[in-house]
């Protein structure tokens, strides 16, 4: 049955009922982009084209579409255990998985916390950092930092710490005692670059500032993703990660990464922490854990952290904090199916090998009209096209549309921005292809 091509299935006559996320709605269903299967590097459209997919999904299917050992994991899992409640009782697959999941982190992040999201898994590691101070005598620090063009999903914690202005204006005052360091792009000093940009190091030590604002004693924690995936792709400087960290430790401020989109493999490493040799105290991970298959995410936390959470009473909870699907068998299953696949497939090792290509073929789409900057680092590219006049977004809006209708392409985009990050079975050939396609994406809304 798995190895059935996809069957296409028709449009539903109304689509009024289904308050898309994250969608123009009205644009949407005006003219829909509707999937009906997927498999490997591509997708299906309810008419049947083939469409090569260049998002992975939304970051997330790292191993490609439609592989059967998750499929057949998931199924078997459903069948021998739906369901489990994670308070006070376990499954050995959640046990497994979490160690799966430490051994792949750097050193001293040995500890899983399981969630079913990454807004989950930020909003976790917020809160855990404030109960670790709590608990270690330091209960003034609440006061967290975020970063601008920082994404950390939609609870409100993450919303808060977000910086995304959009995403954040219509929502009252949200988290008070939340601060944002600056962004790290600088188009003028930083354009076209490869990997890491040699210029913005320094961007790290506006934390200093805040520290002598507030006091370092009512700062908990600091959250950056090591690569801003979701406002288009902008890699971390060189040294900028490392300086973060020297200031988070000088000062007592545990150091959270975002790891949703850089997490198994996008970097060519299990977790961006090992490409920038920085441990984080706390560690998001979600998308890729499961390939996309089944919703899971997580925190990895340093044992330092989780050892000051254990010392209490035997039989008190030691965290009041958890989900009903926490660790859920089918997650669980679907996890376990893809750690072996990225294993077996040695996929993290590929992305690594294969990404001066990639870079190579993305860069040549510099010169195309209104390019006017392209970045790329591991398997992700961000391409910034400029503007329609007085209308933000709509030029990247058409590319988008134009490249699923008229391109057989799928791309993200982030305003202006089209963002580029394949599964990691991606070939040569395939790298050739998704290039060409950009580009006559890019001329097409010229
Ligand atoms: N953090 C980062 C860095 C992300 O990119 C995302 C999603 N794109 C999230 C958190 C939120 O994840 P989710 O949509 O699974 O809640």
């Amino acid at each position: 049955m798995l190895d059935k091509s996809p069957r296409p299935t028709t449009v539903p006559n109304d689509l009024a009922a289904h308050w898309m996320p994250f969608t123009a709605n009205r644009a949407f269903k005006k003219n829909p982009r509707m999937l009906a299967g997927a498999k490997d590097m591509h997708y299906i459209t309810v008419d049947g084209r083939k469409i090569i997919d260049a998002a992975a999904g939304m970051w997330c299917c790292n191993a490609g579409h439609g592989r059967s050992q998750i499929a057949e994991a998931i199924g078997q899992q459903a069948a021998a255990l739906d369901y489990a409640p994670p308070f006070q009782f376990g499954i050995p697959q959640a046990f497994e998985l979490a160690n799966r999941i430490a051994d792949l982190a750097p050193a001293g992040l040995d500890h899983v916390f399981f969630c079913n999201s990454g807004s989950e898994a930020a909003d976790t590691a917020l809160k855990m950092a404030l109960a670790y101070h709590q608990i270690n005598g330091q209960g003034s620090r609440t006061r967290l930092i975020g970063r601008v063009r920082g994404y950390h999903g939609v609870g409100f914690g993450g919303t808060s710490v977000g910086g995304i202005v959009n995403n954040r204006k219509l929502f009252g005052t949200l988290l008070t005692g939340v601060d944002h360091i600056p962004a790290t792009y600088d188009r003028e000093k930083q354009a076209f670059t490869k990997g890491e940009p040699e210029y913005g190091a320094h961007f790290a030590e506006e934390l200093e500032n805040l520290v002598a604002l507030h006091g370092a004693n009512t700062i908990a924690a600091v959250i950056v993703e090591p690569m801003a995936g979701s406002t288009g792709v902008i890699p971390a400087p060189k040294g900028y990660l490392k300086r973060l960290r020297e200031i988070t430790q000088k000062h007592g401020i545990l150091l959270i990464f975002d790891e949703v989109i850089t997490g198994f493999g996008r970097l060519g490493h299990a977790f961006a922490a090992e490409r920038y040799g920085v441990t984080p105290d706390l560690l998001t991970f979600a998308k890729g854990v499961t390939n996309g298959a089944a919703p899971m995410g997580g925190v990895l936390v340093r044992d330092t952290i989780h050892d000051a959470f254990m010392s209490g009473p035997e039989h008190m909870v030691e965290f009041t904090h958890g989900y009903t699907y926490s660790a859920h068998p089918i997650a669980c299953a679907a996890g376990l199916a893809t750690l072996n696949i990225y294993r077996d497939e040695k996929l993290f090792e590929h992305a690594k090998a294969i990404e001066p290509k990639w870079a190579d073929a993305v860069m040549s789409l510099k010169g195309l009209p209104n390019v006017l900057d392209i970045r790329t680092v591991g398997l992700t590219a961000g391409i910034d096209l400029a503007a329609l006049p007085d209308a933000v977004g709509k030029r990247g809006y058409q590319a988008m549309e134009h490249a699923f209708h008229n391109t057989d392409l799928m791309l993200r985009i982030a305003g202006d921005t089209l963002a580029l990050t394949p599964p990691l079975i991606i070939n040569e050939d395939q790298i050739g292809e998704i290039v060409e396609k950009v580009g006559k994406v890019i001329k097409a809304v010229a």
